[in-house]
Order: structure tokens, then C-alpha cells, then sequence
């Protein structure tokens, strides 16, 4: 498949990290599977992985929440 950003790239099956912002917070989501642009590196999700990162990024904020820290 060609990337649509640089349309020079092939893309090829590959492992990323997904990252966002959600509610102020980093979410990070390691080893995700994608189709990565050779070229310009520009990751490509199908709908099973993005419904993944959806799931992860919820078990993640559900953490975040329970070992948020205060300071006193
Ligand atoms: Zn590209």
C-alpha cells in the first residue's frame, strides 16, 4: 500500500508506539501493530487496533486514577 502523506512510501506491516492526549494526560500505547510508511514513517491503523488502543487507553486512565498522587 502507498502512504497518502508523502505518496512515495510503501507501507509495510511493523510495530509501533501509539501516542495521545487525553484529559491532560500522556497516553501511551506500546507495540502496536500497524502499517508504517518506509519513507515518511507515518503509521496506518486498522479498525481492530484502533479498537485495541481504545481499550487500552481506558484500562490506563482507570489506573491513572487510582494511583494518581497528591501532595499535602
Ligand atoms: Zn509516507
Amino acid at each position: 500500500m502507498k502512504c497518502v502523506i508523502c505518496r512515495t512510501g510503501e507501507c509495510s506491516k511493523g510495530t509501533t508506539n501509539f501516542t495521545h492526549i487525553l484529559n491532560g494526560k500522556l497516553v501511551v500505547v506500546k507495540n502496536v501493530e500497524a502499517n508504517i510508511c518506509n519513507n515518511c514513517g507515518e503509521a496506518y491503523f486498522d479498525s481492530d487496533t484502533v479498537n485495541y488502543i481504545q481499550k487500552k487507553t481506558e484500562e490506563v486512565m482507570a489506573i491513572n486514577e487510582q494511583v494518581e498522587l497528591f501532595t499535602v
